[in-house]
Parts: structure tokens; sequence; C-alpha cells
């Protein structure tokens, strides 16, 4: 379906076999086949302005191996600048504090908070050995309390019932006195999403994280929304103090351009990526393996 990058971008600059630099005139073709991929890939145009520049600035002068062609040259570049925009190494997640510490989601709907919230806290589990505790402020879907509540048996991870009729900061304050009377160590405050923006629901959501004093704030994004994926992180980078991203359903055909965007808007590093719906499909988000995805 898509061109490999690396193939395209051997054909541009096979006229140029035997440069020895990368000049602005030699890269000029290569960048506009760089541009297409990014395009393709689903990454929001203002981010490919930007990147594309740095790929420039990096890329001239750039002397080129005697075992490599232009080509592969350029290619190495983006590939470092995709890992360097990306956050470089992998970021862990921060459980720092005293406990109970607090991971607090938020996301549009459908972006997959809860199930990120069960599979975050049966990795938190096993990984770390961590007791964990699952607690929904969605009042508006008993749906959502719901599948919260069976996320949480099939974890074994322990639930904190909450009803319809409560206001989310009740349900958190008396979350929160359990888990410190029961030493727990890690809450995962799952929260309300709405299928757009819209001001109630970032207030809301503001006013648990000033309330809750999370160690994590993340920002659960679907990978499948490309472009849009940026108008809805700028909306929550600009509502909380977001600490990650946890982006999912990186197992669907998407390319990862939302990985990039969704950095480049937040400057908040990608901690966990969605791989699959079951409940072990969460795993720490390597920034190198996107980067050659999204180069294809
Ligand atoms: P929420 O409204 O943000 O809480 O979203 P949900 O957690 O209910 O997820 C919405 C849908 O996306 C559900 O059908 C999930 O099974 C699915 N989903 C969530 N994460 C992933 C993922 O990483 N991969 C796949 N394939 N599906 C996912």
């Amino acid at each position: 379906m898509f061109d490999n990058l690396t193939e395209r971008l051997s054909g541009v600059m096979k006229t140029l076999r035997g440069e020895a630099r990368l000049t602005e005139s030699n890269i000029q073709d290569a960048l506009r086949e760089v541009r297409m991929a990014l395009l393709e890939a689903d990454v929001a145009l203002p981010v490919i302005k930007v990147f594309i520049e740095q790929i420039r600035q990096r890329a001239i002068g750039h002397e080129v191996l005697d075992s490599l062609s232009p080509g592969q040259a350029l290619i190495g570049i983006v590939h470092q600048e995709l890992i360097a925009i990306m956050g470089g190494e992998k970021n862990e997640l921060n459980l720092n504090v005293t406990p109970p510490a607090v991971i607090l989601m938020a996301g549009l709907q459908g972006a997959g908070k809860t199930t990120s919230s069960g599979k975050l806290a049966k990795w938190l589990m096993a990984q770390k050995k961590k007791k964990v505790m699952l607690v929904s402020c969605d009042i508006y879907r008993p749906a959502a309390i719901e599948q919260l509540e069976l996320l949480a048996r099939q974890t074994g991870a322990e639930f904190f019932p909450s009803q319809t009729d409560q206001r989310p900061a009740e349900i958190c304050s008396a979350a929160m006195d359990y888990a410190r009377k029961h030493h727990l160590d890690v809450v995962i405050v799952d929260t309300a999403g709405r299928l757009g923006i819209d001001e109630a629901m970032m207030q809301e959501i503001s006013e648990l994280e000033r309330l809750l004093k999370p160690v994590e704030t993340l920002f659960v994004v679907d990978a499948m929304q490309g472009q849009d994926a940026v108008n809805t992180a700028k909306a929550f980078a600009d509502a909380l103090p977001l600490t990650g991203v946890i982006l999912t359903k990186l197992d669907g055909d998407a390319r990862g351009g939302a990985a990039l965007s969704v950095r480049h808007i937040t400057g908040k590093p990608i901690k966990f990526a969605g791989i699959a719906e079951k409940l072990d499909g969460l795993e720490p988000f390597y920034p190198e393996r996107m980067a050659s995805r999204i180069l294809g």
C-alpha cells in the first residue's frame, strides 16, 4: 500500500551517486519524498513543516561516508531525527511519590482510556509488583463504570465502586481515603470522555487534577485519529499539566504519524503503546520502533 521511503529516496538520489556532500540543491527532491512519506504516515502538516526544516539544516553540508549513498545518508538523518523528536530513549512511568501514586487518564471517548486503565493495572501488577486500584469517574455512562469493574475482575486489581449520582470529586476523595487506609501503591483514575472537546469536560477533569495531584496525567489518544490527533492533543495539553501519552490502537493500520504529531504538540513523552485489544496489549513505547514504522 505504501511505498517504502528507503526505496523512494534511493530512487531520487540515484543521480547523486558519487557526490560526497548533501547540499541544498541535491536534497531538494529527496526532502519532497520525505514530506510525502510523512503525509502518508498521517503526520500533521504543521509538524511536518518544522520537521523537514530540521532535517534540511542537519543534512546540508553533511559528509557522506564512502560506504553510503547520499540517499542512505539522508535516510539515516531522518531516522535519527524521528527518534529524537519522539523522545530518544523509552520513557519510564514515574511512580516516585509517597504511595498511593495517582495516575489520571484523560482523552476523548473511544480513545481507549478504560481499556488502557485495565491494561496499565495489569502491567503495574505484573512488571512492578504494585498493588493497584481502579476507579471510574465516568458518572455519565454507567456502562463505562461496569466495563472498568469487569477489567478489574479480569486483572485482579482492586475496584473502587462509584455511582452515577455521585460527583467525580466526591468519588475520588473517597477512593483516596480507601487507598491510603489499605496501603495501596497506585490508584488509576479513569475519567469521562466526550466525543469532542467540550468546556465542561475540560473543567471537570482539570478540577480532578487539582484535587488528586496525580504523579502521572496521561493523555490517551487513538493512533488512527491521524491529523485530528493534533487538535485533541492541543486542547488537553492546554487544559491539563500532562506528563505523558498513551498511544492506542497501533495494531490497526495507522502508520503512526499521530505519535510524531502528539509528541510535538504536547512536548510530552509517549510512555505506552496499545498494541492489541486484549489486556496484555500494552507495552512501553519505543521511539526507535516507531521511527522505523513511519519510514516504512
Ligand atoms: P474510552 O471511551 O476512551 O474509555 O475507550 P475504551 O477503552 O472503551 O476503548 C474503545 C474501543 O477501543 C474498545 O472497543 C477497545 O477494545 C478498543 N481499544 C482500546 N485500545 C485498543 C488497542 O490498543 N488496540 C485495539 N485493537 N483496540 C483497542
